[in-house]
Protein backbone atom coordinates (compact mmCIF):
# COMPACT_ATOMS: atom_id res chain seq x y z
CA UNK A 1 0.00 0.00 0.00
CA UNK A 2 3.01 1.99 1.07
CA UNK A 3 4.97 1.42 -2.35
CA UNK A 4 1.55 2.06 -4.19
CA UNK A 5 1.09 5.90 -2.48
CA UNK A 6 4.68 6.65 -3.03
CA UNK A 7 4.38 5.33 -6.79
CA UNK A 8 0.86 7.42 -7.22
CA UNK A 9 2.89 10.67 -6.28
CA UNK A 10 6.00 9.65 -7.57
CA UNK A 11 7.41 12.05 -10.59
CA UNK A 12 9.38 9.42 -12.44
CA UNK A 13 6.09 7.56 -13.00
CA UNK A 14 6.70 7.31 -16.99
CA UNK A 15 9.94 6.00 -16.85
CA UNK A 16 9.10 2.38 -16.06
CA UNK A 17 8.11 1.10 -19.59
CA UNK A 18 5.82 -2.14 -20.58
CA UNK A 19 7.18 -2.93 -24.58
CA UNK A 20 4.45 -4.17 -26.74
CA UNK A 21 5.62 -2.62 -29.95
CA UNK A 22 8.01 -2.87 -32.50
CA UNK A 23 7.14 0.28 -34.98
CA UNK A 24 9.49 2.97 -34.87
CA UNK A 25 8.32 5.46 -32.11
CA UNK A 26 8.02 9.00 -33.29
CA UNK A 27 6.73 12.30 -31.76
CA UNK A 28 3.41 13.57 -32.95
CA UNK A 29 2.71 15.58 -35.88
CA UNK A 30 0.96 18.73 -35.32
CA UNK A 31 -1.96 17.70 -37.37
CA UNK A 32 -2.10 14.81 -34.38
CA UNK A 33 -1.18 17.00 -31.65
CA UNK A 34 -4.33 19.08 -32.45
CA UNK A 35 -7.08 16.04 -32.84
CA UNK A 36 -4.91 14.59 -29.39
CA UNK A 37 -5.39 17.70 -27.65
CA UNK A 38 -9.11 18.18 -28.72
CA UNK A 39 -10.08 14.75 -27.42
CA UNK A 40 -7.97 15.69 -24.11
CA UNK A 41 -9.90 18.84 -23.40
CA UNK A 42 -13.34 16.99 -23.96
CA UNK A 43 -12.25 14.62 -21.11
CA UNK A 44 -11.74 11.16 -23.75
CA UNK A 45 -8.64 10.82 -23.38
CA UNK A 46 -7.95 8.54 -20.34
CA UNK A 47 -4.89 6.90 -19.97
CA UNK A 48 -5.14 5.31 -16.81
CA UNK A 49 -6.98 1.96 -15.80
CA UNK A 50 -10.25 2.27 -14.19
CA UNK A 51 -11.13 0.51 -10.59
CA UNK A 52 -14.05 0.89 -8.81
CA UNK A 53 -15.22 4.08 -10.28
CA UNK A 54 -11.54 5.57 -9.81
CA UNK A 55 -9.04 6.31 -12.58
CA UNK A 56 -6.03 4.32 -11.39
CA UNK A 57 -2.38 4.28 -12.37
CA UNK A 58 -0.50 0.70 -12.07
CA UNK A 59 0.31 0.47 -8.66
CA UNK A 60 4.35 0.18 -9.92
CA UNK A 61 3.61 3.43 -11.83
CA UNK A 62 4.43 1.52 -15.59
CA UNK A 63 3.15 2.47 -18.65
CA UNK A 64 2.95 1.33 -22.26
CA UNK A 65 3.32 3.20 -24.99
CA UNK A 66 0.11 3.83 -27.31
CA UNK A 67 1.23 4.33 -31.26
CA UNK A 68 -0.45 5.06 -34.27
CA UNK A 69 -0.03 2.21 -36.53
CA UNK A 70 -0.07 4.62 -39.98
CA UNK A 71 3.05 7.17 -38.58
CA UNK A 72 4.49 5.19 -35.50
CA UNK A 73 4.03 8.39 -33.40
CA UNK A 74 3.50 7.72 -29.87
CA UNK A 75 -0.10 8.82 -29.16
CA UNK A 76 -0.36 8.35 -25.24
CA UNK A 77 1.01 6.18 -22.44
CA UNK A 78 -1.40 4.11 -20.49
CA UNK A 79 -1.39 2.10 -17.60
CA UNK A 80 0.49 -1.09 -17.24
CA UNK A 81 -1.21 -3.16 -14.99
CA UNK A 82 -1.05 -6.28 -13.60
CA UNK A 83 -1.96 -8.87 -11.06
CA UNK A 84 -2.58 -6.50 -7.84
CA UNK A 85 -4.88 -4.23 -10.18
CA UNK A 86 -6.52 -7.25 -11.79
CA UNK A 87 -7.13 -7.99 -8.03
CA UNK A 88 -8.84 -4.93 -6.82
CA UNK A 89 -10.88 -4.67 -9.78
CA UNK A 90 -12.88 -8.41 -9.41
CA UNK A 91 -13.00 -7.06 -5.76
CA UNK A 92 -14.64 -3.92 -6.89
CA UNK A 93 -16.97 -5.40 -9.59
CA UNK A 94 -17.93 -8.21 -6.83
CA UNK A 95 -19.19 -5.72 -4.71
CA UNK A 96 -20.71 -3.86 -6.74
CA UNK A 97 -22.78 -7.13 -8.22
CA UNK A 98 -24.81 -6.69 -5.18
CA UNK A 99 -26.50 -3.29 -5.84
CA UNK A 100 -26.59 -3.99 -9.91
CA UNK A 101 -28.22 -7.22 -10.07
CA UNK A 102 -30.79 -6.04 -7.88
CA UNK A 103 -32.08 -3.33 -9.64
CA UNK A 104 -34.82 -3.40 -12.07
CA UNK A 105 -34.47 -4.11 -15.90
CA UNK A 106 -35.63 -0.96 -16.64
CA UNK A 107 -33.24 0.73 -14.27
CA UNK A 108 -30.20 -0.89 -15.80
CA UNK A 109 -32.16 -0.55 -19.28
CA UNK A 110 -31.70 3.31 -18.74
CA UNK A 111 -28.31 3.35 -17.98
CA UNK A 112 -27.35 1.44 -20.99
CA UNK A 113 -29.72 3.60 -23.13
CA UNK A 114 -27.76 6.48 -21.69
CA UNK A 115 -24.17 5.32 -22.89
CA UNK A 116 -25.40 4.44 -26.17
CA UNK A 117 -26.64 8.42 -26.13
CA UNK A 118 -23.60 9.72 -25.35
CA UNK A 119 -21.39 7.50 -27.58
CA UNK A 120 -23.50 8.48 -30.56
CA UNK A 121 -23.02 11.89 -29.94
CA UNK A 122 -19.19 11.35 -29.31
CA UNK A 123 -19.22 9.16 -32.70
CA UNK A 124 -16.82 11.76 -34.44
CA UNK A 125 -14.48 12.36 -31.63
CA UNK A 126 -14.90 8.23 -30.82
CA UNK A 127 -13.93 7.30 -34.45
CA UNK A 128 -10.71 10.01 -34.43
CA UNK A 129 -9.95 8.06 -31.44
CA UNK A 130 -10.11 4.88 -33.32
CA UNK A 131 -8.30 5.48 -36.42
CA UNK A 132 -5.45 7.22 -34.57
CA UNK A 133 -4.49 4.03 -32.55
CA UNK A 134 -5.89 1.17 -34.82
CA UNK A 135 -5.36 2.98 -38.09
CA UNK A 136 -8.73 2.04 -39.58
CA UNK A 137 -10.09 4.98 -42.40
CA UNK A 138 -12.20 7.19 -40.26
CA UNK A 139 -15.58 6.37 -42.00
CA UNK A 140 -15.05 2.95 -41.19
CA UNK A 141 -13.57 3.90 -37.67
CA UNK A 142 -16.88 6.36 -36.87
CA UNK A 143 -19.58 3.40 -38.62
CA UNK A 144 -17.01 1.11 -35.95
CA UNK A 145 -19.13 3.63 -33.23
CA UNK A 146 -22.27 3.61 -34.83
CA UNK A 147 -21.95 -0.72 -34.73
CA UNK A 148 -20.47 -0.46 -31.39
CA UNK A 149 -23.43 1.57 -29.94
CA UNK A 150 -26.14 -0.88 -31.10
CA UNK A 151 -25.02 -3.77 -28.89
CA UNK A 152 -25.98 -1.47 -26.27
CA UNK A 153 -29.34 -0.19 -28.15
CA UNK A 154 -30.46 -3.73 -28.28
CA UNK A 155 -29.51 -4.95 -24.82
CA UNK A 156 -30.83 -1.59 -23.08
CA UNK A 157 -34.33 -2.84 -25.20
CA UNK A 158 -33.71 -6.89 -23.95
CA UNK A 159 -32.68 -5.81 -20.10
CA UNK A 160 -36.10 -5.34 -19.79
CA UNK A 161 -37.21 -9.13 -20.90
CA UNK A 162 -34.90 -11.79 -19.71
CA UNK A 163 -37.87 -13.83 -18.99
CA UNK A 164 -37.87 -17.37 -17.25
CA UNK A 165 -40.51 -19.29 -17.89
CA UNK A 166 -43.58 -22.04 -16.18
CA UNK A 167 -43.28 -25.63 -17.07
CA UNK A 168 -46.69 -27.28 -16.44
CA UNK A 169 -45.78 -29.74 -13.43
CA UNK A 170 -45.94 -33.61 -13.34
CA UNK A 171 -47.73 -33.63 -9.80
CA UNK A 172 -50.68 -32.01 -9.42
CA UNK A 173 -49.16 -30.23 -6.00
CA UNK A 174 -46.08 -29.12 -7.48
CA UNK A 175 -45.44 -25.84 -9.71
CA UNK A 176 -42.11 -25.25 -11.79
CA UNK A 177 -40.38 -22.37 -12.71
CA UNK A 178 -37.23 -21.20 -14.56
CA UNK A 179 -35.35 -17.94 -13.49
CA UNK A 180 -32.83 -16.52 -15.63
CA UNK A 181 -29.95 -15.12 -12.87
CA UNK A 182 -26.96 -12.99 -14.19
CA UNK A 183 -23.50 -15.19 -13.75
CA UNK A 184 -22.20 -12.45 -11.92
CA UNK A 185 -18.89 -10.78 -12.50
CA UNK A 186 -17.91 -11.27 -15.76
CA UNK A 187 -13.89 -10.76 -17.22
CA UNK A 188 -14.07 -9.73 -21.30
CA UNK A 189 -10.56 -9.71 -23.04
CA UNK A 190 -11.09 -7.79 -26.36
CA UNK A 191 -8.95 -7.34 -29.49
CA UNK A 192 -7.20 -4.50 -31.08
CA UNK A 193 -9.11 -4.95 -34.14
CA UNK A 194 -12.19 -3.82 -33.42
CA UNK A 195 -11.74 -1.66 -30.26
CA UNK A 196 -15.04 -0.66 -29.22
CA UNK A 197 -17.81 -2.85 -31.03
CA UNK A 198 -15.47 -6.15 -29.22
CA UNK A 199 -16.08 -4.54 -25.88
CA UNK A 200 -19.85 -3.30 -26.38
CA UNK A 201 -20.64 -6.66 -27.87
CA UNK A 202 -19.90 -8.23 -24.51
CA UNK A 203 -20.46 -5.48 -21.93
CA UNK A 204 -23.94 -4.59 -23.34
CA UNK A 205 -25.55 -8.09 -23.11
CA UNK A 206 -23.41 -8.66 -19.67
CA UNK A 207 -24.50 -5.19 -17.92
CA UNK A 208 -28.28 -5.75 -19.32
CA UNK A 209 -28.89 -9.14 -17.28
CA UNK A 210 -27.03 -7.73 -14.09
CA UNK A 211 -23.78 -8.66 -14.14
CA UNK A 212 -20.68 -6.54 -13.52
CA UNK A 213 -17.70 -6.49 -15.33
CA UNK A 214 -13.65 -6.58 -15.70
CA UNK A 215 -12.57 -5.52 -19.10
CA UNK A 216 -9.43 -6.20 -20.38
CA UNK A 217 -8.71 -4.38 -23.64
CA UNK A 218 -5.58 -4.95 -25.96
CA UNK A 219 -2.94 -2.77 -25.85
CA UNK A 220 -2.50 -1.68 -28.98
CA UNK A 221 -5.77 -0.17 -28.55
CA UNK A 222 -6.86 1.04 -24.81
CA UNK A 223 -7.66 4.12 -25.72
CA UNK A 224 -10.89 3.96 -27.20
CA UNK A 225 -12.35 1.60 -24.63
CA UNK A 226 -10.55 4.01 -21.79
CA UNK A 227 -12.98 6.96 -23.19
CA UNK A 228 -15.88 4.41 -23.78
CA UNK A 229 -15.30 3.43 -19.79
CA UNK A 230 -15.57 7.28 -19.36
CA UNK A 231 -18.76 7.77 -21.26
CA UNK A 232 -20.00 4.91 -19.05
CA UNK A 233 -19.78 6.66 -16.05
CA UNK A 234 -21.16 9.75 -17.35
CA UNK A 235 -24.23 7.78 -18.28
CA UNK A 236 -24.88 6.71 -14.57
CA UNK A 237 -23.30 3.28 -14.75
CA UNK A 238 -22.79 2.97 -10.65
CA UNK A 239 -18.69 2.34 -9.81
CA UNK A 240 -17.63 -0.38 -10.25
CA UNK A 241 -19.68 -2.08 -12.41
CA UNK A 242 -17.82 -1.86 -15.09
CA UNK A 243 -13.59 -1.88 -14.56
CA UNK A 244 -10.87 -1.58 -16.91
CA UNK A 245 -7.40 -3.42 -16.42
CA UNK A 246 -4.61 -3.02 -19.34
CA UNK A 247 -1.05 -4.28 -19.42
CA UNK A 248 0.37 -7.44 -18.93
CA UNK A 249 -1.86 -9.50 -20.43
CA UNK A 250 -1.04 -13.27 -19.33
CA UNK A 251 -0.47 -11.64 -15.48
CA UNK A 252 -4.02 -10.30 -15.93
CA UNK A 253 -5.50 -12.78 -17.69
CA UNK A 254 -4.10 -15.78 -14.99
CA UNK A 255 -5.58 -12.88 -12.28
CA UNK A 256 -9.01 -13.37 -13.98
CA UNK A 257 -8.75 -16.89 -14.26
CA UNK A 258 -7.40 -17.86 -11.12
CA UNK A 259 -10.49 -15.77 -8.90
CA UNK A 260 -13.59 -17.63 -7.47
CA UNK A 261 -15.18 -14.68 -7.84
CA UNK A 262 -14.99 -14.30 -11.38
CA UNK A 263 -17.70 -16.20 -12.85
CA UNK A 264 -17.33 -16.03 -16.71
CA UNK A 265 -14.72 -15.30 -18.99
CA UNK A 266 -15.35 -13.99 -22.62
CA UNK A 267 -12.67 -13.94 -25.07
CA UNK A 268 -12.33 -12.16 -28.80
CA UNK A 269 -9.22 -12.51 -30.31
CA UNK A 270 -6.40 -15.58 -31.29
CA UNK A 271 -7.38 -19.26 -30.96
CA UNK A 272 -3.90 -20.19 -29.35
CA UNK A 273 -5.04 -17.52 -26.48
CA UNK A 274 -8.24 -18.73 -26.46
CA UNK A 275 -7.58 -21.90 -26.04
CA UNK A 276 -4.86 -21.43 -23.36
CA UNK A 277 -8.35 -19.53 -21.30
CA UNK A 278 -10.26 -22.27 -22.07
CA UNK A 279 -8.13 -24.87 -20.30
CA UNK A 280 -7.37 -22.22 -17.52
CA UNK A 281 -11.26 -21.80 -17.16
CA UNK A 282 -11.19 -25.28 -15.97
CA UNK A 283 -9.92 -25.12 -12.64
CA UNK A 284 -12.76 -22.96 -11.25
CA UNK A 285 -15.04 -24.18 -13.56
CA UNK A 286 -16.46 -20.57 -15.44
CA UNK A 287 -18.62 -20.29 -17.99
CA UNK A 288 -16.39 -19.77 -21.45
CA UNK A 289 -17.03 -17.35 -24.36
CA UNK A 290 -14.93 -17.51 -27.22
CA UNK A 291 -14.81 -15.55 -30.57
CA UNK A 292 -11.58 -17.26 -31.85
CA UNK A 293 -9.77 -16.79 -35.54
CA UNK A 294 -11.67 -17.91 -38.79
CA UNK A 295 -10.73 -19.33 -42.36
CA UNK A 296 -13.78 -17.94 -43.88
CA UNK A 297 -14.57 -19.31 -47.57
CA UNK A 298 -16.01 -17.43 -49.68
CA UNK A 299 -17.46 -19.13 -52.92
CA UNK A 300 -18.17 -17.55 -56.12
CA UNK A 301 -20.58 -19.86 -58.33
CA UNK A 302 -20.81 -19.89 -62.50
CA UNK A 303 -24.55 -18.85 -61.89
CA UNK A 304 -23.36 -15.88 -59.81
CA UNK A 305 -24.53 -12.21 -60.70
CA UNK A 306 -20.81 -10.83 -61.12
CA UNK A 307 -21.27 -7.45 -59.83
CA UNK A 308 -22.89 -8.81 -56.36
CA UNK A 309 -20.39 -10.94 -56.02
CA UNK A 310 -17.33 -8.56 -56.80
CA UNK A 311 -18.81 -6.05 -54.58
CA UNK A 312 -19.84 -8.70 -51.69
CA UNK A 313 -16.01 -10.39 -52.11
CA UNK A 314 -14.39 -7.04 -52.02
CA UNK A 315 -16.18 -5.55 -48.70
CA UNK A 316 -15.58 -9.02 -47.10
CA UNK A 317 -11.79 -9.37 -47.78
CA UNK A 318 -10.98 -5.34 -47.55
CA UNK A 319 -12.77 -4.28 -44.49
CA UNK A 320 -9.89 -3.28 -42.06
CA UNK A 321 -7.61 -3.81 -44.44
CA UNK A 322 -8.37 -7.46 -43.87
CA UNK A 323 -8.26 -7.65 -39.92
CA UNK A 324 -11.37 -9.28 -38.71
CA UNK A 325 -11.94 -12.48 -38.03
CA UNK A 326 -14.63 -13.06 -40.88
CA UNK A 327 -13.04 -11.45 -43.28
CA UNK A 328 -12.82 -13.90 -46.66
CA UNK A 329 -9.60 -16.30 -46.32
CA UNK A 330 -9.90 -18.26 -49.34
CA UNK A 331 -11.90 -17.10 -52.62
CA UNK A 332 -13.07 -19.83 -54.62
CA UNK A 333 -14.00 -19.09 -57.84
CA UNK A 334 -15.70 -21.90 -60.04
CA UNK A 335 -14.10 -22.48 -63.62
CA UNK A 336 -16.59 -20.92 -65.95
CA UNK A 337 -16.69 -17.60 -64.19
CA UNK A 338 -13.06 -17.51 -62.97
CA UNK A 339 -11.30 -15.84 -65.82
CA UNK A 340 -13.58 -12.90 -66.01
CA UNK A 341 -14.16 -12.55 -62.30
CA UNK A 342 -10.01 -12.33 -61.25
CA UNK A 343 -9.74 -9.89 -64.25
CA UNK A 344 -12.80 -7.52 -62.60
CA UNK A 345 -11.43 -8.62 -59.21
CA UNK A 346 -7.93 -7.56 -59.69
CA UNK A 347 -8.87 -4.15 -61.27
CA UNK A 348 -11.11 -3.29 -58.42
CA UNK A 349 -8.64 -4.04 -56.11
CA UNK A 350 -5.94 -1.83 -57.98
CA UNK A 351 -8.16 0.77 -57.48
CA UNK A 352 -8.26 0.93 -53.59
CA UNK A 353 -6.86 3.81 -51.86
CA UNK A 354 -4.12 3.03 -49.45
CA UNK A 355 -2.57 5.53 -46.56
CA UNK A 356 -3.32 7.35 -43.64
CA UNK A 357 -7.03 6.95 -42.37
CA UNK A 358 -7.15 10.38 -41.92
CA UNK A 359 -6.70 11.09 -45.36
CA UNK A 360 -9.17 12.38 -47.69
CA UNK A 361 -10.62 9.22 -49.96
CA UNK A 362 -8.58 6.06 -47.90
CA UNK A 363 -9.74 2.58 -47.68
CA UNK A 364 -7.02 0.65 -46.75
CA UNK A 365 -4.95 1.88 -43.85
CA UNK A 366 -2.24 0.34 -42.55
CA UNK A 367 -1.76 -2.90 -40.54
CA UNK A 368 -1.87 -2.78 -37.10
CA UNK A 369 2.22 -3.82 -36.20
CA UNK A 370 5.19 -5.15 -38.12
CA UNK A 371 4.62 -8.96 -36.78
CA UNK A 372 1.04 -8.27 -38.62
CA UNK A 373 3.25 -7.58 -41.98
CA UNK A 374 6.06 -9.95 -41.48
CA UNK A 375 3.12 -12.64 -41.13
CA UNK A 376 1.29 -11.47 -44.31
CA UNK A 377 4.57 -11.55 -46.09
CA UNK A 378 5.61 -14.75 -45.03
CA UNK A 379 2.19 -16.48 -46.27
CA UNK A 380 2.62 -14.86 -49.80
CA UNK A 381 5.91 -16.04 -50.31
CA UNK A 382 4.78 -19.32 -49.22
CA UNK A 383 1.93 -19.67 -51.91
CA UNK A 384 4.20 -18.16 -54.56
CA UNK A 385 6.90 -20.62 -54.15
CA UNK A 386 4.56 -23.62 -54.24
CA UNK A 387 3.42 -22.10 -57.33
CA UNK A 388 0.26 -19.26 -56.98
CA UNK A 389 0.90 -16.22 -58.96
CA UNK A 390 0.52 -12.68 -57.58
CA UNK A 391 -2.17 -10.76 -59.69
CA UNK A 392 -2.07 -7.72 -57.77
CA UNK A 393 -0.45 -6.25 -55.41
CA UNK A 394 1.85 -8.68 -53.73
CA UNK A 395 4.60 -6.75 -51.27
CA UNK A 396 5.13 -3.75 -48.73
CA UNK A 397 3.41 -0.84 -49.60
CA UNK A 398 5.64 2.42 -50.97
CA UNK A 399 4.02 4.05 -48.00
CA UNK A 400 6.47 2.27 -45.57
CA UNK A 401 5.23 1.57 -41.84
CA UNK A 402 2.71 -1.57 -41.94
CA UNK A 403 1.25 -0.58 -45.05
CA UNK A 404 1.11 -3.59 -48.06
CA UNK A 405 -0.61 -3.22 -51.10
CA UNK A 406 -3.84 -5.15 -51.29
CA UNK A 407 -3.40 -8.23 -52.58
CA UNK A 408 -4.90 -10.85 -55.11
CA UNK A 409 -2.63 -14.00 -55.76
CA UNK A 410 -4.27 -16.67 -58.53
CA UNK A 411 -4.50 -20.66 -58.36
CA UNK A 412 -3.92 -21.17 -54.56
CA UNK A 413 -4.61 -24.49 -53.46
CA UNK A 414 -5.73 -25.65 -50.42
CA UNK A 415 -3.00 -26.75 -48.66
CA UNK A 416 -0.85 -23.51 -49.05
CA UNK A 417 -0.32 -22.07 -45.54
CA UNK A 418 -2.12 -19.18 -46.83
CA UNK A 419 -5.43 -21.13 -47.45
CA UNK A 420 -4.83 -23.13 -44.09
CA UNK A 421 -4.28 -20.11 -41.72
CA UNK A 422 -6.04 -16.77 -41.48
CA UNK A 423 -3.90 -14.12 -43.03
CA UNK A 424 -5.73 -11.04 -41.22
CA UNK A 425 -4.31 -8.80 -44.20
CA UNK A 426 -5.05 -7.13 -47.40
CA UNK A 427 -4.71 -10.49 -49.46
CA UNK A 428 -6.89 -12.43 -51.49
CA UNK A 429 -5.90 -16.27 -52.36
CA UNK A 430 -8.07 -17.19 -55.09
CA UNK A 431 -8.41 -21.04 -55.35
CA UNK A 432 -10.40 -22.73 -58.63
CA UNK A 433 -13.06 -25.43 -58.42
CA UNK A 434 -15.17 -27.26 -60.86
CA UNK A 435 -18.18 -29.00 -58.72
CA UNK A 436 -20.83 -27.44 -55.81
CA UNK A 437 -19.41 -31.14 -54.21
CA UNK A 438 -15.54 -29.70 -54.64
CA UNK A 439 -16.52 -26.21 -52.96
CA UNK A 440 -18.05 -27.53 -50.45
CA UNK A 441 -15.69 -30.44 -49.32
CA UNK A 442 -12.67 -27.17 -50.01
CA UNK A 443 -14.62 -24.72 -47.67
CA UNK A 444 -14.99 -27.42 -44.62
CA UNK A 445 -11.77 -28.75 -44.88
CA UNK A 446 -10.76 -26.67 -42.01
CA UNK A 447 -10.54 -26.56 -38.32
CA UNK A 448 -12.06 -23.15 -37.95
CA UNK A 449 -16.04 -22.37 -38.77
CA UNK A 450 -16.69 -19.11 -38.11
CA UNK A 451 -18.07 -17.16 -41.31
CA UNK A 452 -18.62 -18.66 -45.16
CA UNK A 453 -19.90 -17.00 -47.88
CA UNK A 454 -20.88 -17.41 -51.12
CA UNK A 455 -22.65 -16.24 -54.53
CA UNK A 456 -25.50 -17.87 -56.71
CA UNK A 457 -28.42 -16.71 -58.26
CA UNK A 458 -29.84 -19.74 -57.80
CA UNK A 459 -32.32 -20.43 -55.03
CA UNK A 460 -32.14 -24.72 -54.45
CA UNK A 461 -28.22 -23.98 -54.53
CA UNK A 462 -28.75 -21.40 -51.71
CA UNK A 463 -30.20 -23.73 -49.30
CA UNK A 464 -28.56 -26.54 -49.96
CA UNK A 465 -24.95 -25.09 -49.88
CA UNK A 466 -26.00 -22.95 -46.87
CA UNK A 467 -26.94 -25.85 -44.73
CA UNK A 468 -23.80 -27.96 -46.01
CA UNK A 469 -21.62 -25.64 -45.19
CA UNK A 470 -19.77 -25.92 -41.45
CA UNK A 471 -20.10 -22.18 -40.28
CA UNK A 472 -22.01 -20.19 -37.38
CA UNK A 473 -22.60 -17.60 -39.71
CA UNK A 474 -23.48 -17.54 -43.90
CA UNK A 475 -23.57 -14.83 -46.19
CA UNK A 476 -25.53 -15.63 -49.29
CA UNK A 477 -25.03 -13.16 -52.03
CA UNK A 478 -24.11 -10.62 -48.95
CA UNK A 479 -20.21 -9.78 -47.50
CA UNK A 480 -21.00 -7.58 -44.62
CA UNK A 481 -23.58 -9.57 -42.41
CA UNK A 482 -22.64 -8.61 -39.06
CA UNK A 483 -25.75 -6.81 -37.46
CA UNK A 484 -26.79 -6.51 -33.36
CA UNK A 485 -29.32 -8.36 -34.15
CA UNK A 486 -27.79 -11.91 -35.22
CA UNK A 487 -26.32 -14.33 -33.22
CA UNK A 488 -22.41 -13.69 -33.93
CA UNK A 489 -19.85 -16.90 -33.46
CA UNK A 490 -17.87 -19.98 -35.22
CA UNK A 491 -18.61 -23.73 -35.53
CA UNK A 492 -15.48 -26.15 -34.72
CA UNK A 493 -12.68 -23.99 -33.37
CA UNK A 494 -13.53 -20.58 -33.95
CA UNK A 495 -15.19 -20.44 -31.07
CA UNK A 496 -18.03 -21.45 -27.88
CA UNK A 497 -21.13 -18.91 -27.72
CA UNK A 498 -22.94 -16.22 -29.84
CA UNK A 499 -22.74 -12.56 -29.31
CA UNK A 500 -25.32 -10.72 -30.04
CA UNK A 501 -29.11 -10.74 -30.67
CA UNK A 502 -31.03 -12.45 -28.07
CA UNK A 503 -28.92 -15.41 -28.27
CA UNK A 504 -26.45 -13.04 -26.80
CA UNK A 505 -28.27 -12.32 -23.31
CA UNK A 506 -28.41 -16.18 -22.36
CA UNK A 507 -24.51 -16.16 -22.16
CA UNK A 508 -24.91 -14.17 -19.26
CA UNK A 509 -27.37 -15.81 -17.47
CA UNK A 510 -27.83 -18.66 -15.09
CA UNK A 511 -30.85 -21.02 -15.44
CA UNK A 512 -32.38 -21.77 -12.37
CA UNK A 513 -34.93 -24.01 -11.74
CA UNK A 514 -37.27 -23.46 -8.89
CA UNK A 515 -40.05 -26.54 -7.66
CA UNK A 516 -42.31 -25.28 -5.23
CA UNK A 517 -44.19 -28.63 -3.74
CA UNK A 518 -46.91 -29.33 -1.64
CA UNK A 519 -48.91 -26.94 -2.78
CA UNK A 520 -52.01 -28.92 -2.78
P1 LIG B 1 -4.28 -10.92 -31.68
O1 LIG B 1 -3.30 -11.87 -32.29
O2 LIG B 1 -5.45 -10.64 -32.51
O3 LIG B 1 -3.65 -9.72 -31.06
P2 LIG B 1 -4.48 -12.11 -29.10
O4 LIG B 1 -5.23 -13.34 -28.79
O5 LIG B 1 -3.01 -12.12 -28.92
O6 LIG B 1 -4.95 -11.73 -30.54
O7 LIG B 1 -5.03 -10.89 -28.26
C1 LIG B 1 -6.40 -10.69 -27.95
C2 LIG B 1 -6.50 -10.23 -26.52
O8 LIG B 1 -6.00 -11.26 -25.67
C3 LIG B 1 -5.68 -8.98 -26.20
O9 LIG B 1 -6.40 -8.19 -25.27
C4 LIG B 1 -4.44 -9.56 -25.56
O10 LIG B 1 -3.78 -8.65 -24.70
C5 LIG B 1 -5.04 -10.71 -24.78
N1 LIG B 1 -4.08 -11.75 -24.41
C6 LIG B 1 -2.99 -12.17 -25.07
N2 LIG B 1 -2.37 -13.14 -24.37
C7 LIG B 1 -3.09 -13.36 -23.23
C8 LIG B 1 -2.98 -14.22 -22.11
N3 LIG B 1 -2.00 -15.09 -22.00
N4 LIG B 1 -3.93 -14.14 -21.15
C9 LIG B 1 -4.94 -13.26 -21.24
N5 LIG B 1 -5.10 -12.42 -22.28
C10 LIG B 1 -4.20 -12.46 -23.26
Amino acid sequence: MMLKSVLHHSTTIHSLRCHFNTIPHRQMTTGTQSIVSRLKSSGLLQTKGLIGGKWTDAYDGRTIEVNNPASGEVIASVACMGEKETKDAISSAYEAFAHWSKLTGSERSNRLRSWYNLLMQHKEELGELITLEQGKPLKEAIGEVGYGASFLEFFAEEAKRVYGDIIPSTLPDRRVFVLKQPVGVVAAITPWNFPLAMITRKVGPALACGCTVVIKPSEFTPLTALAAAELALQSGIPPGVLNVVMGDAPKIGNSLLESTQVRKITFTGSTAVGKKLMAGAADTVKKVSLELGGNAPCIVFDDADLEVALKGTLATKFRNSGQTCVCANRILVQEGIYEKFTSAFSNAVKDLKVGNGFSEGVVQGPLINEAAVQKVESFVQDAISKGANVLAGGKRHSLGFTFYEPTIIGDVKNDMLIARQEVFGPVAPIIRFKTEEEAIQIANDTNAGLAAYFFTNSIKRSWRVSEALEYGIVGVNEGLVSTEVAPFGGYKQSGLGREGSKYGLDEYTEIKYICMGNLG
